[in-house]
């Protein structure tokens, strides 16, 4: 029995370019070690937690009104955490950085106009510029997944897109891009270029900011978010800066009271104790590096990484590597690049965790000849 009628997907007059389309879908499986969707793992500062149900108390009374449409005070907020001069008219906020790239999306692509990234990247990116009915163009890297200024620049200029979606660092691969692509890729594009940043806050001592590129460029967006670093995942605030004009475009499109006043009021709590917050940076970027040291040892190689996460490889059968790991009690990711999977940096004892199941499943691993391997890091 079933309360609605039955029929399948392909029984539905669902839009022609969707069809046979997959929804994202990273597991969300019952695991004792999830390092699987670049979560933070460390527990959220007591004070917050605290201090998060007060915030919602002061608004429950108000929830039989709509939320302040703008989200004035929570993008003061956000503008003052990134600094550098930023007002609250060069800020937006949403429900995740998704929604923000979303947003973008159906204000600077949409349909018949097309989206460029540099793959291997997020996979949302692909998804999110189909959504809109725009076409997303793969931009080719070099072998070691790194993209130079000058193949970025031409691929820019041959292919002319209305939107190019950088990402970093980037995700999967986790290494921050050369501010030389993101100038190079400015100097070029005949439209908006959005830079994701959702890893900032992790990249290693040197990597630039694209947000210190703003006070030139009117068409550079560069988007953060509280999921990662500020270990708010769950909470969903995204957030970009641009000129004040991009903002005005994003009012365009953006739903009436898409930012409840408990997300509003909670976001700001956890704004306010960013140096908490924040204090589990550091911690995360040891077992960063520490996972590249130990699998290394162990004989993988592994990618180069400012995010809060390692790609790692290489295996014949990555697929095969990944359910050995879950065999273990560890979730990692297999993100689609043949031979390569991705682990989530975690507390100490979940890296630790992650590390022995690696040794186990190495000592079972035939590792790969130089001359089998694909790619040369
Ligand atoms: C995790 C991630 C995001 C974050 O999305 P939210 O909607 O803010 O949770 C955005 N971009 C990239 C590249 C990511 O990996």
């Amino acid at each position: 029995m079933s309360g609605a009628a039955q029929g399948s997907l392909a029984d539905l007059p669902l839009r022609d370019d969707l069809r046979g389309q997959s929804p994202y879908g990273a597991p969300q499986l019952d695991v004792a070690v999830a390092l699987n969707t670049n979560e933070n793992s460390f527990p959220l500062p007591q004070a917050l937690v605290d201090a998060i149900p007060l915030a919602v108390a002061e608004v429950a009374g108000t929830l039989n009104r709509y939320p302040e449409r703008e989200a004035v005070l929570l993008r003061a907020d956000l503008a003052a955490y990134l600094g550098r001069g930023l007002t609250v008219d060069e800020v937006w906020a949403a429900n995740g950085s998704n929604e923000i790239l979303q947003e973008l999306m159906q204000a600077f692509a949409g349909p018949g106009r097309t989206v460029l990234g540099f793959t291997p990247t997020y996979s949302m990116h692909p998804i999110l510029a189909r959504g809109v009915g725009s076409t997303f163009i793969d931009g080719m890297r070099a072998g070691d997944f790194t993209v130079a200024p000058d193949s970025a620049a031409e691929q820019v200029a041959a292919h002319q897109p209305d939107v190019v979606l950088l990402c970093s660092p980037n995700n999967p691969t986790g290494t921050a891009l050369d501010p030389e692509v993101v100038r190079a890729v400015l100097a070029v594009a005949p439209g908006m270029v959005i830079v994701d940043e959702a890893y900032a806050e992790f990249a290693r001592p040197g990597s630039v900011s694209a947000l210190d590129l703003l006070p030139e460029h009117p068409r550079l967006i560069v988007t953060r978010t509280m999921s990662k670093a500020f270990g708010m995942a769950g909470l969903r605030l995204g957030y970009l800066a641009a000129s004040a004009a991009v903002v005005d475009a994003v009012q365009l499109v953006r739903l009436p009271y898409h930012l409840s006043s408990v997300t509003q009021a909670v976001a700001r709590t956890a704004l306010a104790h960013t140096a908490a917050l924040l204090s589990t940076v550091e911690a995360i970027k040891t077992q960063r590096d520490r996972i590249v040291r130990v699998a290394t040892g162990l004989g993988c190689v592994c990618a180069p990484s400012d995010a809060n996460f390692v790609l790692f490889g290489e295996f014949a059968d990555a697929g095969r590597v990944w359910a050995d790991l879950l065999e273990l009690g560890v979730l990692v990711r297999d993100v689609g690049i043949p031979g390569w999977l991705r682990v989530t940096a975690g507390t100490d004892e979940e890296t630790g965790a992650f590390l022995d199941a690696l040794a186990e499943v190495m000592r079972q691993t035939e590792p790969m000849r130089p001359d089998q391997q694909r790619t040369r890091l």
